[in-house]
């Protein structure tokens, strides 16, 4: 028996799932605004996202992708 993780790919073990929190974007009424999404996903996708800096490792990494405003 296999598991599907959030990213659509298979895993034999819930082990072999990471539990992450990640950078997203979505559309509202007010236009394009910043989220976080919470995932488990496979190893190769946990790598992608690790090399793409997309992962927030903490409260306080959230906290700065959702309130901090661009400087420029
Ligand atoms: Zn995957």
């Amino acid at each position: 028996m296999s598991i599907r993780a959030s990213c659509g790919h298979e895993v034999q073990e819930i082990e072999d799932t990471y539990n992450i929190a990640t950078k997203e974007w979505e559309i509202n009424e007010d236009g394009w605004q910043k989220a976080v999404a919470y995932k488990s996903v496979c190893k190769d996708c946990y790598q992608e996202y690790k090399k793409n800096d997309a992962i927030l490792s903490s409260e306080a990494e959230e906290f700065d992708w959702l309130h901090n405003k661009e400087e420029d």
